[in-house]
């Protein structure tokens, strides 16, 4: 294994051929900032954060982690004067180049109470950024003191119009720092291939479909692109107005939409769903969710759910007890097997029921009930 090791840092670490110097500081817990790498997609170097120094035998150079391969001997080093003062350059850079009201760059002195009171008396609208405290730009800007400002804006000043023409996401392409992970979560981890770059030099722009809104695209509103967004250039409609992000719990469980059994923070606030995130590196899905998961979770509150079993009668459903309706039901399986045989029965197992409540059911019908008509509602 000598052959496969890399100092960082002054720490020597063991590599897998094929990774990144990104991926095995992450690894080993060592924090290069970035804002542009999406795991398992293409490295862009697009954000130019994740620099890092190399020692050379002829001198020292730079490379973007996320995209140089770790090699053996390499010799890194991710905070050097010199990183760090490219770092805020480029923090700067992304902090000029749009709205970025909440005014991180202009108050980076101060403690966090002060930078807060002070951004809601300069932002004009009397609001202030949706994500607020849970930007990594703004992070990044607070970490590294970056004053903004850097060299004057690099694009055109951005007044692109907000888009919000749809029940679930709002597009504020003046706060894209166009890091490109929304491109790559679409197209490479969902393949839904609704968006992508567009235009060119200082009037580059994510757009969806052909230079149209979400709502003509291709979009599925799947959500992912607005989970991997590390500003607010993408965020949940649904979720504007109920909660900034300190004031939530997190809490972890699983979809109750389909059989996937996909993984689930749900943000809580006084026991109201502010928004739904998916459990990244959790099975089955890895952070993804589908338009139904990550956004149709109002059925929760309304008064008509089922609270109690309905048994049908003449005059139309009267409430029971559970014991009554299970009662019922297996007089009634017990009745029709004793006339009829067992093929009489047939049984659909709910869309919404999870994976293992499925396979209980068609066991229920094949080893109990004796009969193989067992199927699942394909519609979710
Ligand atoms: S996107 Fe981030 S940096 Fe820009 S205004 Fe919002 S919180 Fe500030
Ligand atoms: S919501 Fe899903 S389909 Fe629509 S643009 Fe975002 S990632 Fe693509
Ligand atoms: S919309 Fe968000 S994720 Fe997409 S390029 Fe802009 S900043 Fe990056």
């Amino acid at each position: 294994m000598d052959q496969n090791r890399i100092t960082i840092n002054g720490h020597a670490y063991e590599f897998t051929p094929g990774q990144t110097i990104l991926e095995v500081a992450q690894q080993n817990l060592i924090d290069i900032p970035n804002l542009c790498h999406l795991k398992g997609t293409r490295a862009t170097g697009a954000c130019r954060v994740c620099i890092v120094e190399l020692e050379e035998s002829w001198g020292r150079k730079i490379v973007s982690s996320c995209s140089a391969p770790a090699k053996n001997g390499m010799i890194v080093h991710t905070e050097s004067p010199k990183i760090v003062a490219y770092r805020k350059f480029y923090i700067g850079l992304m902090l000029d180049s749009g709205n970025h009201n909440c005014d991180i760059g202009a108050r980076a002195d101060e403690s966090w109470t002060d930078f807060q009171i002070s951004a809601m008396e300069n932002d004009q609208k009397e609001e202030l950024c949706p994500v607020w405290g849970d930007c990594e730009l703004q992070a990044l800007a607070y970490r590294y003191q970056v004053k903004g400002r850097v060299s004057g804006r690099h694009r055109e000043a951005v007044t692109l119009p907000i888009e919000g023409d749809n029940p679930f996401i709002i597009r504020d392409m003046s706060r894209c720092i166009l890091c490109g992970r929304c491109v790559a979560a679409c197209n490479e981890v969902q393949v839904n291939q609704a968006i992508d770059f567009g235009f060119r030099g200082t009037k580059e722009q994510i757009i969806a479909g052909t230079g149209t809104t979400l709502m003509n695209s291709a979009c599925v509103f799947c959500g992912e692109c607005v989970q991997v967004c590390p500003v607010g250039a993408l965020v949940e409609k649904k979720a504007l107005g109920k909660g900034r992000p300190w004031e939530v719990t997190k809490i972890r469980t699983t979809c109750p939409y389909c059989g996937v059994g996909c993984q689930q923070l749900l943000h809580v606030k006084n026991d109201t769903i502010v928004k739904v995130t998916g459990v990244e590196d959790g099975a089955p899905n890895q952070g993804r969710l589908c338009v139904k998961g990550r956004f149709g979770y109002d059925f929760i509150y309304s008064d008509k759910r089922l609270k109690t079993p309905l048994i049908r009668e003449k005059d139309g459903f009267r409430e029971a007890s559970w014991e009554e309706a299970l009662t019922l039901v297996a007089d009634t399986f017990t009745r029709i097997i004793d006339e009829s045989g067992p093929d009489a029965l047939a049984g659909v197992s709910c869309a919404r029921s999870i994976n293992e409540d499925s396979y209980q059911m068609q066991k229920l019908f094949r080893a109990v009930f004796k009969t193989n008509n067992i199927d699942h509602c394909a519609r979710t």
